[in-house]
């Protein structure tokens, strides 16, 4: 699934094709997408709507509209946008045309993202609702961090997967930041000193940069707007990479499950420590 890097990739590659453009034809043929809402009464809005900014909180992209409106795209599992019409695409589940004569294609294999049209005044409680504050912003600090974790006796790594935690950490860049951060991902949240808390802290922020600098990960279905990939994969320390030499210390990188996820780690730079 696109975490954080990804989505926000997807954003850079957006904005300059849709930010000053207008709408002017919209085409959702997947039900899914807009559910319950009817596809074509959500095309039907959309048509006209002139796009102010490309937005992104957490992994939602938001499309904003000079009208105060916007669009929350979800990418979920394979959701991708591509520059171009792709009308022979058997993935494309809709199809944006731009009164600048370009075209924006959504294509999603297994169906499961969403978009969403806010009115004005429902954009930013909806997605308080959702999702915790930007793990990238500068008034982001490892105190912001400490209060989520505090008292919860779940996991750390549950409790970062978590979008009310911290916005945008998936299973990938949760894994990545523990290692950078040499804590063990069963360690109860709770648990966790402060010392360790702001090591958790800036190994999210470390290993989300590092991701977007890459340009995000490619594994399966992500895809950049131009159609190219990311190449975060090839930096992962952690992720993916059961029986490898960890990269500081030389043991093999294990793989466990926490929280029902697959989750890789060191088991000599982060050792188990319970309550
Ligand atoms: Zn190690």
């Amino acid at each position: 699934m696109p975490e954080l890097p990804e989505v926000e990739t997807v954003r850079r590659g957006l904005a300059p094709v849709l930010e000053g453009r207008s709408l002017a034809a919209v085409e959702i043929a997947d039900v899914r997408l807009t559910r319950p809402v009817d596809p074509a009464e959500v095309a039907a809005e959309l048509e006209g709507q002139r796009v102010e900014r490309v937005d992104r909180r957490g992994k939602y992209l938001i499309v904003r509209f000079e009208s105060g409106r916007a669009l929350l795209v979800h990418l979920r599992m394979t959701g991708a946008f591509l520059v171009g019409a792709h009308d022979d695409d058997p993935h494309r589940r809709a199809v944006v045309r731009l009164d600048d004569g370009a075209a924006i294609a959504y294509r999603d294999v297994r169906r499961f993202g969403t978009w969403l049209l806010l009115e004005p005044d429902e954009v930013e409680a909806y997605l308080d609702s959702k999702v915790g504050r930007e793990p990238l912003d500068d008034a982001y600090k490892a105190k912001h961090l400490a209060e989520r974790l505090r008292g919860r006796r779940a996991p750390v790594k549950a409790a970062i997967l978590d979008q009310r935690t911290v916005a945008g950490v998936g299973n990938i860049y949760a894994d990545e930041a523990l290692w950078r951060a040499r804590v063990h991902p069963l360690t109860p949240a709770a648990a966790l000193e402060p010392e360790e808390v702001a090591a958790v802290y800036r190994g999210i922020r470390a290993a989300l940069r590092a991701g977007i600098e890459r340009q995000g990960s490619t594994l399966r279905d992500y895809r950049l707007p131009d159609g190219g990939e990311g190449g975060a994969q090839d930096e992962f320390k952690v992720y993916g990479r059961g029986g490898e030499p960890c990269d500081r210390c030389g043991t093999p990188i294990d793989k466990i499950r926490v929280a029902g996820r697959g989750t890789w780690y060191c088991p000599a730079c982060q050792r188990y420590r319970g309550a």
